[in-house]
């Protein structure tokens, strides 16, 4: 079984696209919702949050979404240590939930695929790729914020030339482009590579 990792920056559509595939059949892993779950649910990760960013992380054992993101987002390497509490607790999840699956491959999405490393564990990945102004207003409309919010969280993450730059397989969103046909042309694609890599 092939693992495929689908990746793209905020509002490209990748969760969109994570949905298409799943209508054909493929398994499809939402990394970021599971790591959010995680960090409720596994004592070990909790105990490491607790640690690094004090009990106020945790309100009636609920994570302080909120007072985690102030901090996180206002200090870089607050935020580099987050990911390198949680990256390996999410791999290690996801590598569990892969080895239930059956089909000739799985999908894992997941917004930060490169820069959590999960990419080494994965052989191939698609890119969503979608105009910046796109992206923007989707974003506005999806989250009900303003274009400086979204810009904010768009600046967090990589460059987008350089995230699709490093993906082996690009799907173009940009309202011109049909969706589903790349999907199926690249469903086959990968069913194929699925079948000569048994
Ligand atoms: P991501 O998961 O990359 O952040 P989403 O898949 O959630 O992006 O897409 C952002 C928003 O844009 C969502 O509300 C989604 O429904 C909408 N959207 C994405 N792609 C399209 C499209 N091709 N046509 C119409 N709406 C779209």
């Amino acid at each position: 079984m092939l693992k495929i990792g689908l990746t793209g920056g905020i509002g490209s559509g990748k969760s969109t696209v994570a949905k298409i595939f799943e209508t054909l059949g493929i398994p499809v892993y939402y990394a970021d919702d599971a790591a959010k779950e995680l960090m409720n649910t596994d004592a070990e990760l909790k105990k490491q949050i607790i640690k690094n960013f004090g009990t106020a992380a945790y309100t009636n054992h609920k994570l302080n979404r909120s007072y985690l993101a102030s901090i996180v987002f206002a200090d870089k390497q607050k935020l580099e240590i987050l990911n390198s509490i949680t990256h390996p607790a999410t791999i290690r999840a996801a590598n569990e939930w892969i080895a239930e699956q059956k089909g000739p491959y799985i999908i894992k999405e997941a917004a930060l695929l490169f820069e959590s490393d999960a990419h080494k564990h994965l052989d191939a990945i698609i890119g969503v790729s979608s105009p910046l102004a796109l992206r923007i207003k989707r974003v506005m409309q999806r989250d009900n914020l303003t274009e400086a919010d979204v810009q904010k969280r768009i600046n967090r993450q990589m460059d987008e030339a350089e995230k699709m730059r490093r993906c082996d397989y690009i799907i173009h969103n940009d309202e011109s482009t049909l969706l589903i046909p790349q999907v199926l042309a690249l469903d086959k694609k990968l069913r194929t590579m699925a079948t000569a890599a048994m």
